[in-house]
């Protein structure tokens, strides 16, 4: 018998799409999961990164091997909730589905893996190794929280990892790394009858784009299960008026990275590039804001094969197996770990996520309780 029945499961889920934590307040959702744990006892450490901004890291069990569990508790923005059907702060349901911002992404996906420690912990399970919980702040904006948990030890000995993001009845062995870079270029401005008396510090930002665009865009570029580098300019903007030679450009371009044509590859192909215009007379500088390396590891993993034969007889359709295309924690997670390290993104969830009347289907919600709990026994006691 379970301890914590459907509606149970179903009012945590509840409680947590009620708490707005909008890339801030992840908190308020550490204390309220702290205290669930603590009524199962099941202790847990918040871990305060500033203002009302945590991480949480909770364990059951003891010794190796430990099992890594993870999912972030902050959201995404509403929106315009004028554009929802129902109030995306509550949790509504209606013909088995269920409505909210984050219930996808990833609410329910954290609410699965709180629930399978309470119901493993009151078994007695598991009886060797250990599971570790990390919730983590600020994933929505760069994987912040799960930076600091990497540099804090907390993934060190971890044997295997599971993010339990959205995936549905698929399952993920990798990700794409994603960098946000800003140029800055500065020339000197003129009169526009007199250009030579300048520098135009556009002309040198949309060489050093247009460049930038012809070298990341080659089709050579590819991953055979990724898929290619992904590489634009996002956001531009110089000049002060049109009679003036611009003596200020900037712009901010994000890149999509692969294995193959990873991150400092990426930055040292825009530094030539930058030394190519410098030399020229330009003065273009940039800052890398946001830099999270890709993660490939083996589609054979021992838990891809483990999950797949538990969510054979839940899945609906055949069950995909590859890389995916959002960031996650793991980008910081898996670091330093070997390409047949173990590790799987697998959670409730469909392709609503950041979007208006974001859903799930709450037999998922449910199903994936089962299947993390048959898999994260099998995993330690294997
Ligand atoms: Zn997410």
């Amino acid at each position: 018998m379970a301890l914590l029945d459907e509606q149970k499961r179903l009012n945590i889920l509840k409680d947590l799409i009620e708490i707005k934590s909008v890339n801030d307040h992840e908190k308020e959702v550490a204390t309220y999961l702290q205290k669930l744990l603590a009524k199962y006892d099941i202790k847990s450490d918040i871990k305060e990164v500033r203002g009302d901004r945590a991480n949480l890291v909770a364990e059951i069990g003891s010794g190796k091997p430990v099992l890594g569990i993870s999912g972030h508790m902050d959201v995404v923005s509403a929106g315009n909730s004028d554009d929802w059907n129902t109030d995306p702060f509550k949790m509504t349901e209606k013909d088995g589905q269920l409505f909210g911002r984050g219930i996808t992404d990833m609410k329910s996906g954290l609410t699965a893996l709180i629930i399978t420690m309470i119901e493993l912990h009151h078994q007695n399970l598991p009886k060797s190794g250990t599971i570790r919980l990390m919730a983590t702040m600020g994933e929505e904006v760069g994987e912040e929280g799960s930076s600091y948990l990497l540099k804090d030890g907390y993934m060190k000995d971890v044997d295997g990892l599971v993010i339990a993001e959205p995936s549905g009845y698929n399952i993920g062995y990798g990700e794409k790394g994603s960098m946000d870079i800003k140029f800055i270029s500065k020339g000197k401005a003129s009169h526009s009858s007199m250009p030579e008396n300048g520098f135009n510090a556009i002309d040198a930002l949309m060489g050093l784009l247009l460049d930038a665009n012809k070298i990341f865009r080659d089709d050579k570029i590819s991953q055979k299960t990724m898929g290619p580098l992904i590489f634009n300019t996002t956001l531009i903007k110089g000049g002060t008026q049109v009679n003036s030679i611009p003596d200020y450009a900037e712009a901010e371009v994000n890149a999509r990275t692969i294995p193959e044509y990873d991150n400092d590859k990426i930055i040292s192909e825009l530094n030539n590039l930058m030394n190519k215009y410098n030399n020229q007379g330009a003065k273009i500088s940039t800052d890398i804001y946001m830099n999270e390396s890709p993660v490939l590891m083996n589609a054979d993993n021992y838990l891809v094969k483990a999950i797949k034969t538990l969510m054979e007889p839940y899945a609906t359709d055949d069950i995909q197996i590859g890389p995916i295309s959002p960031v996650t924690d793991a980008s910081n997670l898996v670091q330093g770990k070997p390409q047949d390290f173990p590790f799987i993104i697998a959670g409730p969830g469909n392709d609503t996520p950041h979007q208006v009347n974001e859903s799930l289907d709450k037999q998922m919600f449910l199903d994936f309780i089962d299947i993390y709990q048959k898999l994260f026994i099998e995993f330690l006691e294997k």
